[in-house]
Order: C-alpha cells, then sequence, then structure tokens
C-alpha cells in the first residue's frame, strides 16, 4: 500500500523520472499554478535575481516536486533536494545551505515536518542570506554569522495549514495544486504512452484518467499496470476492455478508490454507523497513521463528495453509502 502511494520503490521511481516534464510547457493542467509560476520566473529572470521562494501545496503525487524541477530547469540554475524528515538538526541544514552555489534551488519536500529549530534558521536564511553557526556551549557560546549566497527555496507540504505562520509567510508565492481533471490526465496519459511506446487507444486511456483519483502518479502507474495486462492477456493494445479488467485485477474501483480509501469508507459506514467519528479512531480502525489518512485518503473522499468534514468528526455522505452500494439511513429525527 505504502508502495503505491508514496512510489517508492526503485523501479517505480526510476519510470517516474523518466516521465516528468522538464519544463513549463510541458507540465499538463494546473493553468492557475502555471501561470503565477511563469511570472514570478519570468520577472526574476529578467531582473537577474534569484525568485522569490515558492511553497507548493497539495496532496501526493500532484507534481511538487516536479514543478520544483522545473523551476531550476527554466532558470537554468542546479537543484539540490532534501525533505524535512532529513532535516532533524539545525546542524544538517546549515551544512546544507553553506554549501549552496549561488542562485541554487533548495527543494524540501515535506518541510512541515522540519524540526523547530532548523525551521528557526531556515526564516534567517530565507530572509536575510544568512545562517549563525553556534560555535561553543554554555556561557562562551557565540554565534558566528555565515553569509549565504542568494538562493531559491521551494517548499513542498500536503496542505499549508500545516506550516507555522513565520515559515508561511516568508515564501513569495504559494501555489496550490488541485487534483487534475479526467481530461487533463487524459493529456498525461496519451504523453506518457508516447514516451514509453505503448501501444493505447483514446477510450482504454480515459478509462484509466476516469480512474486514477485525479492524481498522474497514479494515472502514469495504473497505465503500465494496464499495459502488463494487455500484454499478458489482451492483444497489446489497451483498449477500454482491456483497462476496465486490468483494473478490476487492481482493486482500483469506477471512481478510482483504492483499497485504502474503500477501507476508510467502509470503516466509516460500518463500524461508525456513518459518523461522525475522530480522526484518530478512523485511523486505528483502519491500521493506518492519522497524518496518511487525512493527507491521502481523505481529501479525494472530500473532494468526490462521500465523506464530509466537520467539528465532530468525519461523516459519511449519502454518496458515500451508495458508492458502497447501501441505501443511505433515514435521517434521524431531531
Ligand atoms: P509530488 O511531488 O506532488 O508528490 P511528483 O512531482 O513527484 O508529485 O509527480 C509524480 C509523477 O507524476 C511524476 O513522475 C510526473 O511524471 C507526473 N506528473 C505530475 N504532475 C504532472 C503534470 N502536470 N504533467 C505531467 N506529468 C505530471
Amino acid at each position: 500500500e505504502r508502495l503505491t502511494r508514496s512510489g517508492a520503490g526503485d523501479p517505480e521511481r526510476a519510470a517516474e523520472a523518466a516521465l516528468r516534464p522538464r519544463g513549463l510547457d510541458d507540465f499538463v493542467g494546473q493553468p492557475q499554478v502555471r501561470e503565477q509560476l511563469s511570472l514570478v520566473l519570468d520577472a526574476a529572470l529578467a531582473r537577474g535575481r534569484a525568485p522569490d521562494h515558492v511553497l507548493l501545496s497539495g496532496p501526493p503525487g500532484l507534481g511538487k516536486t516536479t514543478l520544483a524541477m522545473i523551476i531550476a530547469h527554466e532558470i537554468d540554475k542546479p537543484l539540490r533536494v532534501t525533505s524535512g524528515p532529513a532535516i532533524q538538526h539545525a546542524g544538517d541544514l546549515a551544512a546544507i545551505l553553506s554549501s549552496l552555489e549561488e542562485g541554487e534551488v533548495l527543494f524540501v519536500d515535506e518541510i512541515h515536518r522540519m524540526s523547530r529549530a532548523a525551521e528557526e534558521m531556515l526564516y534567517v536564511a530565507m530572509e536575510d542570506f544568512r545562517v549563525d553557526v553556534i560555535v561553543g556551549k554554555g556561557p562562551g557560546a557565540t554565534a558566528i554569522p555565515l553569509d549565504l549566497p542568494s538562493f531559491t527555496l521551494v517548499g513542498a507540504t500536503t496542505r499549508s495549514g500545516l506550516l507555522p505562520a513565520p515559515l508561511r509567510d516568508r515564501f513569495g508565492f504559494t501555489g496550490h495544486l488541485d487534483f487534475y481533471s479526467t481530461e487533463d490526465l487524459h493529456r498525461v496519459l496519451v504523453r506518457s504512452a508516447g514516451k514509453l511506446d505503448i501501444a493505447a487507444d483514446s477510450a482504454g486511456l480515459h478509462e484509466i484518467a476516469s480512474r486514477s483519483r485525479g492524481t498522474p502518479r497514479i494515472a502514469n502507474r495504473l497505465l503500465r499496470r494496464v499495459r502488463d495486462w494487455a500484454q499478458v492477456r489482451g492483444d497489446g493494445t489497451i483498449h477500454e476492455d482491456a483497462a476496465r479488467a486490468a483494473l478490476r485485477v487492481y482493486e482500483v474501483d469506477e471512481l478510482g478508490l483504492d483499497r485504502l480509501d474503500r477501507s476508510v469508507l467502509q470503516a466509516l459506514c460500518h463500524r461508525f454507523r456513518g459518523g461522525p467519528v475522530g480522526l484518530s479512531t478512523l485511523a486505528v480502525s483502519v491500521a493506518e497513521e492519522a497524518e496518511t489518512v487525512e493527507e491521502v485518503a481523505e481529501p479525494f473522499l472530500v473532494r468526490e463528495g462521500l465523506i464530509t468534514r466537520t467539528p465532530r468528526g468525519r461523516i459519511v455522505t449519502d454518496a458515500g453509502w451508495r458508492h458502497l452500494g447501501y441505501e443511505p439511513p433515514e435521517a434521524p429525527v431531531t
């Protein structure tokens, strides 16, 4: 399950790398973010300065890492990649910052998971391009300021609300990535099938696009799985019925819900009679971390109108009950 979500396996990662768009023009969909970002980059290029720091927020697999790479490509600067969980001590961050080249793009994935001490160091670095290196201990300790080259920080987070306000405020631009339409995912798939030399007709790709949870990473992964099916059980080409049959094998339903999505929905219906139920209780009942349920499964279930979040907890909607094949219960008399 984790592998299907975050694409951690090496072959998966290599397959992803091969499909990443390189320039902003290749990046499908997200017209607002693309337009906003191209203004930020063009203006910086015209002024001959490093672009403002950029924060990208949105569920996993929507293109945050890809955009960071595109930013570096568009301004023709190197890219350094790290992540919040990898920066636990301020010293880890100081080492990275002090080794940056002039104008380099520093990508910090899951920036909301950085330690507090590192975060405070980052504030100063973002604003003044300086770090204070503490030398010595106790009363004799002194802070030695170290000037940094100018750089552009690109931070990625699943929800910008997870960031403390002082950090959020230091980004000159925040791009919110939203789930992709089926049409946009279809375009992603046409491009990917071309690159991977996969034979497919438009209806076949449309079927995959409509079941990819609005997520390019998932669309590309399902494309490879459907290709397997077409090669082994079909005629080698991805047609609509091949896509349907293959996705049945991989337990992806018509809305694109996968096992985690469905088990969250099922737990809400069966164990909690439709809710409301709190996040941590729900997470325990599906044996997942609260963060995964909240940031990976829920955004899509909410967007599809299958559950709602209320101050009292999560509730299944009528559409949610029906999606699992049940009649919604009568509303209680109040
Ligand atoms: P995130 O960092 O948000 O988790 P990634 O940038 O790693 O997501 O994107 C996952 C995969 O999806 C990439 O390998 C890329 O090929 C593909 N992808 C993402 N966004 C787009 C897009 N707008 N157009 C084409 N492919 C995309």
